[in-house]
């Protein structure tokens, strides 16, 4: 991977953060998205320490013009993109009677729109290259639901349909398109889950912890690798084993 360009949408914090991190130490040259461009840019010096080159750059993955600026400024910096990470994502709750239209639409927007908005722009530059690496992050949610989160829940479900389904088109590019669908994961997504229902979603985690962003960023890095290169349309599912 030594030398390659990733994009890594939301790689300012949380997961994404460790995933451009596991990408630079392995010679990776990384594109920081992401709306907060103070995190991004901080993320970016932060990874140049370890010897690659990474810009950062301001975009909502739901605005295509945004999405067009991302690929425009990395071709100009690196001219190859041959990995990108669909990390960015939100959560909005609430029980589907309660739940606003806007806060529908705005999951639906950020997460799935800006998977296939990044996905769109990635393709006809790793088409030319004859060769890509797609990495969407899904969610456990997608497959077992979760009350208060049917918005979030669809969009992660999309993910999935939308991976294999680029999959299938984009193969014969040589480009491969996979999910990692992780479980809870500690970040800023879920630290604001109250200390009791946190304590029984542990007890349904049959490894008995919350994962951390490197459980998800190893198996990313594996599926961005040329050894994953006989992998394409599957989904991983890193969650302890509370869903098999
Ligand atoms: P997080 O800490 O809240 O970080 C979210 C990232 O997404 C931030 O870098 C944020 O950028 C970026 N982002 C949000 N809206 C954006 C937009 N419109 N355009 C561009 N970037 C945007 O979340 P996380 O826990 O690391 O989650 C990362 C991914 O993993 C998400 O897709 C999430 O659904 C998925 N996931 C998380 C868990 C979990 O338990 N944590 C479980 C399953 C799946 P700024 O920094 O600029 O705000």
């Amino acid at each position: 991977m030594n030398g390659q360009t990733a994009i890594v949408t939301g790689g300012g914090r949380g997961i994404g953060r460790t995933i451009a991190e596991f990408l630079a130490q392995r010679g990776v040259n990384v594109v920081i998205v992401g709306v907060n461009i103070d995190i991004a840019h901080n993320a970016s010096s932060e990874l140049e320490k370890l010897g690659i080159k990474s810009i950062a750059v301001k975009a909502d993955v739901s605005n295509a013009p945004d999405v067009n600026n991302i690929f425009e400024r990395a071709l100009r910096e690196f001219g190859r993109v041959e990995i990108l990470i669909n990390n960015a994502g939100i959560t909005k709750d609430g029980l589907l009677l309660r739940m606003r239209e806007e806060d529908w639409d705005t999951v639906i927007n950020i997460n799935l729109k800006g998977t296939f908005l990044c996905s769109r722009e990635a393709v006809k530059v790793m088409s030319k290259q004859r060769y890509g690496r797609i990495i969407n992050i899904a969610s456990v949610i997608a497959f077992t639901g979760n009350p208060g989160q049917v918005n979030y829940g669809a969009s992660k479900a999309g993910i999935v349909g939308l991976t294999k389904t680029i999959a299938k088109e984009y193969a014969s590019r040589n480009i491969t398109v996979n999910a990692v669908a992780p479980g809870f994961i500690m970040t800023a997504m879920t630290e604001t889950i109250p200390e009791n229902i946190k304590q029984d979603m542990i007890n349904a985690i049959p490894l008995g912890r919350f994962g951390v962003p490197e459980d998800v960023a190893n198996a990313v890095i594996f599926l961005a690798s040329t050894e994953a290169s006989y992998i394409t349309g599957q989904v991983i599912h890193i969650n302890g084993g509370m869903y098999m």
